[in-house]
């Protein structure tokens, strides 16, 4: 909150209303679906309807509560209580519809500006506190040891979804509130596509499985993929497997404070050059209330790495018709180099 008000300063505004479920949560505790912040330079309150007063007293307590009616009646309040702020109000244009937007113009005077404030909480959300931490490391361990409990049931006749759901069983099982994402298990000529969300496809023995899976836990998330092999591991699918770990160790080296980001990304291009089929994605992507949020490994963010900043590094390769390989990690950056959250069995062979 205080650095949110320093940059309130600094941009002249006499307050803002945040919309953005992540950034309520971040700021006040709210986890409800529905609420909205009132932030001034010294006042802050959280608005919201008859559903969620317990909710919010009960985890919002630095914030004064203001309780509209029904709920179609939020935007006239968040209207009111802008104006009692000021003339210059941001609000969150990365989130706010259009529709809301208009709807916040009608309602307030003629005076008042609003001005658009796109990825202010985000930026402050960018590098971790140690308590932020620290549940990314709980959340990314509970993912983990499902991987490696369910890691021994694969076996050909299994479908990819059967595998899925084992996963999120298992997460809800060590204590997390679910998946973070649709979990991802592409077998065989599938593991080229990318994202390819588990499918009724039976798993035969000689199949190469891309296994992409996160739970969650108190508003937090991981992300990690393994890339396994139904029996035996073919020299190919070995050696396209250690040329994504290559890049994945190399590009890791980088990552550490004053570092920019497109060069982690561009690192691990550089060691699979020769590979035709390289990944088209990013190298990563930072992860905390959001599973993707920034700073990006990509050649187009140029932010400089930080100490507190946790980072997924995932590259990979996806070749038509063979099938893919991606390996992916949930990176700290600290003073001392990166340091890896995540935790799964690396054994290529299962079944
Ligand atoms: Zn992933
Ligand atoms: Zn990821």
């Amino acid at each position: 909150m205080a650095a949110l008000r320093g940059r309130l300063v600094d941009l002249e505004l006499d307050g803002v209303v945040i919309t953005t479920p992540e950034n309520i949560r971040y700021l006040s505790g709210f986890s409800g679906s529905l609420g909205y912040l009132i932030i001034g330079r010294t006042d802050a309150e959280i608005l919201g309807d008859s559903r969620y007063w317990l909710q919010m007293e009960a985890e919002a307590p630095g914030f004064t509560l203001v309780r509209s009616g029904p709920s179609h009646g939020l935007w006239a309040l968040v209207a009111e209580r802008l104006k009692a702020l000021g003339l210059r109000v941001g609000f969150e244009s990365q989130h706010l519809t259009f529709d809301q937007h208009q709807r916040l113009l009608a309602a307030l005077p003629g005076e008042h500006t609003l001005v658009a404030i796109a990825g202010l909480v985000e930026e402050l959300r960018i590098v971790k506190t140690p308590e932020e931490i620290e549940l990314l490391r709980a959340v990314a361990a509970i993912a983990g040891r499902a991987f490696d409990r369910v890691r021994g049931a694969i076996r050909p006749g299994l479908r990819e979804r059967d595998i899925a759901f084992l996963l999120e069983q298992t997460f809800r099982e060590l204590g997390a509130d679910g998946p973070a994402f649709e979990t991802i298990v592409a077998a065989g000529e599938r593991g080229a596509l990318p994202h390819g969300r588990a499918s009724d496809r039976v798993l035969e023995r000689g199949d190469m499985v891309v296994v992409d899976f996160g739970a969650t836990a108190a508003g937090y998330h991981s992300d990690t993929t393994r890339t396994i092999v139904v029996g035996e591991p073919s020299t190919e699918q070995a050696r396209v497997i250690e040329a994504v770990r290559q890049a994945q160790l190399a590009s890791m080296e980088l990552m550490k404070p004053g570092v920019a980001a497109d060069a982690v990304d561009r690192r691990a291009r550089e060691v699979l050059a020769g590979e035709a089929h390289a990944f088209g994605h990013g190298l990563g992507h930072g992860i905390g209330l959001q599973v993707h949020e920034r700073p990006f490994l990509s050649p187009t963010d140029h932010t400089a790495l930080r100490a507190g900043m946790v980072i997924t590094n995932e590259p990979g390769i996806y070749i038509p018709g063979w099938g893919g390989v991606r390996l992916e990690e949930m990176v700290l950056i600290t003073e001392n180099g990166p340091q890896v959250l995540t935790a799964a069995s690396w054994e290529i062979g299962v079944g």
